[in-house]
């Protein structure tokens, strides 16, 4: 037997635990020191009220013979395919048909998953910084990987250029880790882009709900093409605090043919060979975040992460330091003042503000000289975090 060699291709990526070194030993020398976390990935704010009335009330239905439900439709109840297909009527004016919706448990797990129904012969073309699942999962199958540097100067937002032979794109609006989206224009031009080499976009959409600008699409659907070429992944994480009750879905358009062969199809026997769906009550929670009163509270706790990204950009601009995301995105993406590159700002505000953030770099080489600022933690620690950093900074 041999095992999977592309494994040791994996690069080590050391950033969260290198993290979680540099804060131990400082902890170490100040003890009390008051951290506070503006790095972190996750959200602070609960289920909705709607969410877990309906968790619970589904969960008792599984306590009785009429309601119990055994091993449901691995692509999902028709309930919640209808109910997303709805949404994207509503919130993108967008049309899918709920048989184009995949239920799951998340939008890294289809992510990673998808790449089943592509050749290993594909080359893949990613942003520079990246979301590492993109990359991690292809270095493991063995594809060639390039990468589309995301700067200052293409305002985070790579595009095709004429020598560009890339199979498979990964495209992430709202951006993970800039915060920078692409509006409808320059994601015509990926389209257009895609259908004219054959190639397929997978268009991360996992922080759509984040989006206020009106020329900046939450779907890639609505775009003109899109439906010839792009599969899209969603996820109820961030949109609705489902990071630990884990639902995401994910849609392959009927008319995404590729030598002949819908993908829907492959991926709907992909997902019926190897996932047997999710839980009853967690399906029936993110319907009901969906539905209109539901949707209205978890807006609610959207406001309230995007009134944090706003007090973070307010401090950044106040003190001068470039940075993009914060608007239509939880993540802001910050130049390191003074040159300075990702790791020793990291250092700097930990011992001076004991404030944490990402550096930059740990998302790729393009990352080098910044560090990037979430919007998930509360409004107090949020407050306070820039407040130390207003009057660190502001004097320097
Ligand atoms: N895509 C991006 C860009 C993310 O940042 C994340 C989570 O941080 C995910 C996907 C994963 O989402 P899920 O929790 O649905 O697996």
């Amino acid at each position: 037997m041999h095992i999977n060699t592309n494994y040791q291709n994996i690069e080590e990526t050391y950033l969260f635990s290198e993290i979680a070194e540099r804060v131990r030993k400082y902890m170490e020398k100040d003890k009390g020191a008051a951290l506070i976390k503006m790095g972190i990935g996750d959200v602070t704010r609960p289920l909705c009220h709607s969410a877990v009335e309906a968790m619970v009330k589904a969960a008792e239905e599984m306590g009785t013979p009429e309601g119990f439900h055994g091993y449901g439709p691995e692509q999902g109840y028709d309930f919640l395919r209808e109910e997303i297909a709805d949404y994207y009527q509503r919130t993108s004016g967008v049309k899918v048909f709920s048989g184009e919706v995949f239920v799951s448990d998340g939008a890294k797990s289809d992510l990673g998953n998808i790449l089943d129904i592509f050749s290993v012969d594909n080359v893949v073309a990613v942003t520079d910084p990246v979301y590492p699942v993109y990359v991690d999962t292809n270095v493991m199958a063995g594809r060639k990987i390039i990468k589309l540097a995301a700067t200052a100067e293409n305002d985070f937002l790579p595009m095709p250029t004429p020598d560009l032979q890339a199979d498979i794109i990964y495209l992430c609006s709202p951006n993970n880790p800039t915060g920078a989206a692409y509006d409808g224009a320059r994601l015509k031009k990926w389209v257009d882009y895609a259908n004219a080499h054959g190639s397929v976009i997978l268009y991360d959409a996992a922080y759509e709900s984040f989006i206020s600008d009106p020329d900046i699409p939450r779907s890639i659907y609505a775009v003109d093409g899109a439906r010839s070429c792009a599969i899209e992944f969603c996820s109820l994480s961030k949109t609705a605090g489902f990071t630990g009750t884990r639902c995401g879905y994910t849609v392959v358009p009927e008319s995404l043919i590729r030598d002949g062969v819908q993908l829907r199809k492959m991926w709907l026997r992909r997902q019926t060979t190897k996932f047997n769906g999710v839980a009853y009550p967690v399906q029936r929670a993110a319907a009901a975040c969906l539905k209109e009163k539901g949707l209205a509270e978890i807006t609610e706790n959207i406001a309230y992460y995007k009134e944090n990204a706003r007090i973070m950009a307010e401090t950044f601009t106040e003190l001068g330091w470039p940075f993009t995301g914060g608007k239509n995105s939880p993540y802001l993406w910050v130049k390191c003042p003074n040159g300075m590159r990702s790791w020793a700002f990291f250092d700097d505000l930990l011992v001076r503000a004991n404030v944490i953030c990402t550096p930059g770099s740990g998302f790729g080489e393009c990352g080098e000289g910044y560090v990037r600022f979430t919007s998930f933690n509360t409004r107090d620690n949020t407050i306070e975090a820039m407040k130390r950093i207003k009057d660190i900074f502001g004097q320097s």
